[in-house]
């Protein structure tokens, strides 16, 4: 028997108990006569104590020889502790040890496995399995394994029943490009790994499950951007015979579930949000309502004077921000230097300091005098002591800009806040966006989306204007999950096919499997997918995902653990007829 207790199980209750434990040497302290051991596993460390006068002389010698990370087992009694650490559960204890196994011994790791490390991104990827004995990288995936047991708790309680759907498909649109897969029986064909189970999903409700749910793995050929992982997992659920309202309850519960098992946080409020109200006031489809700031529209109150920045703009724009005329002018000067960023974009920035005697200082004070700042400062809610920060231009991208702001002064006021949550739903998202550089419409959500009731014939004349029964659940200012009420009838979906540029030939070639089903008897249905890597990291306090995931890949869609993707050999290639191509090239 390896051991008989886990390195974080000893207590002064198990004193003069003989015991037998195994892990890893954390650290030594070789005093000559006595030498400590700190032996860690995933449960904790103990204090091993090795005394000249009550071990004996063997196994003394064997310990002057442990190092860092070396496998060891160790069997002795469990004794009091002369000088406690009261940091640690097992610090009242100590193993006096009477036989010394090693079981292995170790190179000495290229950084220290401690919570703080001295390793950097690269090396700690490198040698992730020494990373993962780490506390802080341990934590988080146990902390995620926690997060997945509770999912299936609370669905398997509500009927849901988990299927697996096949990761060699073919391309399922989700606005992403495919990874493919060459098939070595079916010369140059190929299969597409999944962007998400969508169709099958789909397919399911045909075939009469009624409430499906998956923690399943989805695949994106994406341009990486920071924190994107190409492939991520998703909790995909879809159920029968309901409407928008049905899913929205049964996942709002699920967050809530969510937030009192790991936080014992209750939520009171979940507010609904139409996607036209959260662009509106927050100048995002996805904003973070911890906090206030809401935008105030300014176009009515700014834009009578002979201030041509606003009389020329579609949109002028302004946010409080609280305590902010105290800011010195540098202070002012640097956010102005930050919105001009070229990653925010803004040409500059109007501010007005309200102050504690109710008076205003602007920069335009040339342009407004305090009755039309006392309007600007009624239509953003700024308080006596606020700054209010002004930005104009073109409406969407105004909104951007502004909302870049709004989060990055939150983040400095220290207003978004890992400990407090705020989830809502952003729902009626319009069903079609156009793409600028080619002037087409592409989806919003995905093809299989239903527009609004009644609204289909809009898809004619304005459809831009057209609203889908489309929803995101809303995090913290991070989209957790999204989803949509989708088309179930082969007309419906014919007509959205069409206005998305697929000629009949095409839709019938890519979907027509699905079209097929819905021949079929397909009963009305909807769902919706979370992202689990985002979710966890957020319940987890952090807004990094790569330390919530066993073994990601970094910036470049690489493992550089085992050095993936790399070039197959002429043998594999050949057999899966690439060879001939690569060499005519
Ligand atoms: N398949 C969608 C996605 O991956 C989610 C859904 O519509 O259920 O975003």
């Amino acid at each position: 028997m390896y051991r008989t207790h886990t390195c974080g199980a000893l207590r002064t209750e198990d004193i003069n108990k003989e015991v037998t434990l195994s892990g890893w040497v954390q650290k030594t302290r070789d005093k000559g006569f006595m030498i400590w051991v700190d032996l860690r596993d995933r449960y904790g460390i103990t204090q091993l104590i090795f005394d000249e006068s009550r071990t004996d002389k063997a196994q003394i010698e064997k310990a002057k020889t442990l190092g860092r990370e070396f496998v060891i087992q160790v069997t002795g009694t469990v004794i009091e502790r002369e000088s406690k650490n009261k940091n640690i559960p097992t610090g009242d204890i100590e193993v006096l040890v009477s036989e010394l196994n090693i079981l292995n011994t170790s190179e000495v790791p290229p950084f220290t496995i401690e919570d703080e490390t001295d390793g950097g991104e690269d090396i700690r990827m490198k040698y992730r399995y020494l990373d993962i004995r780490r506390n802080p990288v341990k934590e988080s995936l146990i902390f995620r394994s926690k997060v997945t047991n509770e999912v299936r708790n609370y669905l398997a309680n509500q009927d849901f029943i988990e299927v697996e759907t096949p990761y060699l498909i073919k391309s399922t649109p989700e606005g992403a490009r495919d990874f493919v897969v060459p098939s070595r029986m079916n010369e140059g064909q190929f299969y597409a790994l999944p962007q998400s189970p969508q169709t099958f999903k789909q397919l399911l409700m045909v075939g009469g499950m009624d409430k499906y749910f998956q923690i399943v793995k989805c695949f994106r050929d994406e341009d990486l951007r920071a924190d994107r992982q190409p492939e991520f997992t998703q909790i995909d659920c879809e159920m029968a015979f309901v409407e928008q309202e049905d899913i929205l309850n049964v996942f709002e519960g699920l967050t809530k579930h969510l937030l009192k098992k790991l936080h014992n946080f209750e939520i009171e409020n979940f507010p609904r949000m139409t996607f036209d109200h959260a662009m509106k006031t927050y100048g995002n489809d996805k904003p973070d309502i911890r906090f206030g700031m809401e935008f105030g529209e300014l176009n009515e109150v700014a834009k009578h004077k002979e201030f041509k920045v606003f009389n020329s703009a579609e949109l002028v724009v302004g946010i409080a921000v609280p305590g902010g005329a105290s800011y010195t002018r540098k202070e002012i000067d640097k956010l102005i230097d930050w919105v001009k960023r070229p990653q925010v974009g803004a040409l500059g920035m109007v501010y007005v300091k309200c102050n504690e005697d109710g008076s205003f200082k602007s920069s335009v004070d040339k342009f407004y005098n305090q009755e039309d700042l006392a309007k600007w400062a009624e239509a953003t809610g700024a308080n006596p002591g606020d700054l209010i920060c002004v930005l104009s231009g073109d409406t969407n991208k105004v909104r951007a800009q502004l909302s870049a702001l709004r989060m990055e002064l939150a983040e400095r006021l220290g207003l978004r806040k890992p400990n407090e949550f705020a989830p809502l739903w952003v729902i009626d998202f319009p069903l079609l966006e156009l793409d600028e550089e080619t002037g087409h419409y592409h989806a919003m959500h995905h093809p299989f989306t239903s527009p609004k009731p009644g609204q289909l014939e809009l898809l004619d004349t304005d459809p831009g204007a057209v609203k889908a029964n489309a929803y995101d659940l809303v995090l913290n200012g991070n989209e957790i999950g999204g989803g949509s009420i989708r088309i179930f009838d082969k007309d419906t979906q014919s007509i959205m096919f069409k206005h998305l540029g697929f000629t009949e030939e095409e839709a019938k070639a890519q979907f027509g499997f699905l079209m097929d089903a819905f021949e079929y008897g397909a009963p009305p249905h909807g769902g919706l997918a979370f992202g689990l890597d985002r979710l966890v990291a957020i319940l987890g306090g952090q807004e990094t995902i790569r330390d919530f995931i066993a073994f990601p890949k970094n910036n470049s869609g690489r493992d550089v653990m085992i050095d993936a993707p790399a070039a197959l050999n002429q043998e594999q290639l050949s057999e899966l007829n690439i060879a001939l191509d690569l060499k005519e090239q």
